[in-house]
This record gives structure tokens, sequence and C-alpha cells, in this order.
């Protein structure tokens, strides 16, 4: 990428909104946060948002990749870094190299792990991941004395954490609610046989985003053996995005951080029934001017919005017509007369006040904010503020 960028066409962040955010996950109940920002922070950057979340409070980060954390370390981060899957049994080393902190449950993985502290005459903290209805990565709770014993033996692994992932959290009706409980009472089990081990765990976690709003059970795990600390590990609700259709964060005061703007670039009149972009899947229903904005689905705009979602100009609401195409999309804005220049939002709040919010996006385009926000490309430039991380709020 070229370090000047011409186009008008861009993202900005406010990191003002992520800490605000982490403030409100945190809330006053004395857990943890771990400032969950894989996937370059949900599309977000992951190094300026994990400062951000530093800064407000939170005290763990977590990524789904070594990659992702090598990055942060690069950058100078070195903050707990809780790596939410494992990785091959081969990167054990590099789980040392770069001082992570990795979610364990198979044993081909913790032997290798033990094997690079050895080499490199070390020890590592670990958290144990619990499957408890998943159905993905963890230990079942039928496995969990093979996995105790093993990690028992090791004199170079230390059980910091144990934790598990919540299924169904985002949901809000009675079968979904009953389906968390079930989980974490099978967490608590799990917790009981971890014990019998004689595991001591600092921190016990289970819920997102979703449960961190919404179960108070999820924020007060506890364990038979030792004072343990609630980690809650929140991503989603970071970025002032919802989990769900269900569970709208706004609710919750978590304010999105993410706004996407352009400008008009080029404007034509057309005629009553003119045919617009690609496959002619749009007509003008009247005469009126019609607006090019230089973003497409290249940029992260799911091509699904095509004639799905509105953007804002000066105020008002337009709708997006046509095939949105890799680079452009068509605006028709009637008899208002826009110009070349003119300013465009395309998700977040404009200057009359109105709001396009990528829940919109996500449901138009049948799919979740979390797709969206990590989609939006490399293309598309991302610009901060306050310009420079500021200190940690009071
Ligand atoms: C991604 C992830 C999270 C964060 O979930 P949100 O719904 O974004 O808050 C938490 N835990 C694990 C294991 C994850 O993979």
């Amino acid at each position: 990428m070229a370090t000047t960028s011409h186009r008008p066409t861009v993202c900005v962040i406010d990191l003002d909104a992520v800490r605000h955010n982490v403030a409100t996950l945190r809330g006053d109940d004395g857990v943890a946060l771990c400032a969950v920002v894989k996937a370059d922070g949900y599309g977000h950057g992951a190094e300026p948002v994990a400062r951000a979340a530093l800064a407000a409070g939170a005290t763990w980060l977590g990524v789904a990749l070594i990659e992702e954390a090598a990055t942060l370390r690069d950058a100078g981060i070195d903050a707990p870094i809780l790596l939410l899957s494992e990785p091959p049994p081969s990167a054990a080393p590099a789980v040392l190299t770069y001082n992570l902190t990795p979610f364990v449950y198979s044993p081909a993985f913790i032997a290798a792990l033990q094997h690079a502290a050895e080499q490199q005459d070390t020890t590592v903290n670990v958290h144990v991941k619990i499957d408890t209805g998943m159905g993905r990565v963890g230990v079942a709770n039928d496995n969990i004395t093979q996995v105790m014993s093993i990690l028992g033996e090791s004199d170079r692994l230390a059980i910091e954490g144990i934790g598990t992932h919540l299924a169904r959290a985002d949901e809000t009706d009675d079968a979904a609610r009953a389906t968390t409980r079930a989980q974490l009472d099978r967490f608590a089990t799990a917790l009981d046989v971890c014990a019998d081990y004689g595991a001591t765990p600092t921190y016990l976690h289970a819920a997102n985003t979703a449960a961190a709003l919404t179960s108070p059970a999820s924020r007060k795990l506890r364990c038979a053996t030792g004072t343990t600390t609630t980690l809650v590990r929140c991503g989603i609700g970071l970025y002032g995005l919802s989990p769900s259709v269900q569970l709208d964060v706004a609710t919750y005061g978590l304010r999105p951080a993410l706004t996407v703007h352009s400008h008009v670039s080029y404007v034509k009149r057309i005629v009553k029934g003119t045919p617009v972009s690609y496959g002619h899947r749009w007509h003008a229903p009247c005469d009126g001017y019609l607006a090019t904005v230089p973003i497409g689905y290249a940029d992260g705009v799911p091509r699904a919005l095509t004639n799905r979602a509105d953007v804002l100009i000066g105020g008002e609401r337009f709708p997006m017509v046509g095939t949105i195409t890799m680079d452009q999309l068509l605006v028709f804005c009637g008899e208002r007369p826009v110009t070349a220049g003119d300013a465009v939002t395309l998700l977040g709040t404009d200057v009359a006040g109105g709001t396009i919010r990528i829940e919109a996006w996500a449901h138009a385009a049948g799919t979740i904010t979390y797709e969206i926000a990590s989609q939006l490309t490399q293309r598309l430039p991302r610009r901060y503020v306050p310009e420079r991380t500021v200190q940690a709020e009071p």
C-alpha cells in the first residue's frame, strides 16, 4: 500500500468508544477482562484496539493465531495473551517464544508444549479448555481425568486458568438460556474434577460478550480450590457491535467504534426506467440523480447488499441501487441535486444525526456483525480518533 492515500473512502475507528465499551463490559463486579482482538481486532485494527482496551482496564488480550499474537508482541505489547485455540503441536516452541498463554486440550499438543518447555528450560502457564456443549475444541467432560493427569505429571506446565465457551449465549429465548445454564453447570462439574486433581487456577472463564452482558452467573465462576478471578473474554462488544439480532448492545450502552465515509465521485441524471449496473438488477422508478460512490465489495461492502441498504448524504437517506461492484456502488438520489464531492456516510452517524449500523448491513446481507466487520479489507484505509492513544481513563 502507498503511504499516501488518495482515496476519499476511509474507515474511522473511535478508540474512545472502545475504551467506553471496555469499561462497560468490565462493570464493577471485579471480573477481569480479556479483550479479544483476533482477526485484526474484528477488522478494527488489533494493535490500536489492544492498546485502547489495555488503557481502559483490560488485563488480557485474546487471539486465535500465533501470528496474530506475534504482531502484537512485535509492536511492543507485553500484556498476557490468551491463545484461544491450540496451534499445531509443531508450533509449541513459538508459544514460548512469544510468551503466550495457550488454551490446551489435546494430549498431543500438551506433550509438544512440555517438550518445548524442557528444550528451552522454562515453564509455561496454560488454561485448560473444557467443552461443555459448544461441540468444537476443548476436553469433553469424560476426558478431563486423562488431560488433568497428564498435566498433573508435568513439571513444566502450570494450570493458570480453566475455561469453556458458550454456544447460545447470544440468544434470548428460554431454550437458549437453559442451554447456557446447562453449560455452566457442566463447567462447575468439570471444575470439581479439576479440583480433585489439585488444580488451583487463578482464572476461570466462560463468558463471551453476550454472556458478559446477559448471564450474571457467567461473571462469578467458582472453584473448590483457592481464590479465583472470573475472566470475561469479550470481542464483539469491544467494538460496540451486537452479537445477534436478539441482543442489541445499544441497550447496554455500548457504542459502535467504526464508521465508513466516502464522497460522491460522479453524478449523472437518469430517466425513469434506466437500467443500472451489472445484470441490470435495478431500473430507475422515476427521473433523478444517480450518484457513484467509490467503495465496493473488494473493500468489504457485501455484494449481498445489492438493492438492500442505504447511505446518508447531506443528512438524508438514499438507497444503494443496482449490483454492488468491486470498486464502486450506486446511489439513487431522486430529485435531490447531489454533486461530486458531497460527503457520504456508509456506516455510522452523519452530520444530521442519522445512523446506519453494521447490524443493518448484517441483517440485510443475511449474516452477523462479526462477519461484516472482519471482512472489511485492507484496501479500506483505517484512521483512528483520537489521533494518539491517550492515558488510561481515571
Ligand atoms: C472469539 C471468541 C470470543 C469472543 O467472542 P465475542 O462473541 O466476540 O465476545 C471468546 N472466546 C472464544 C473462545 C472465542 O473464540
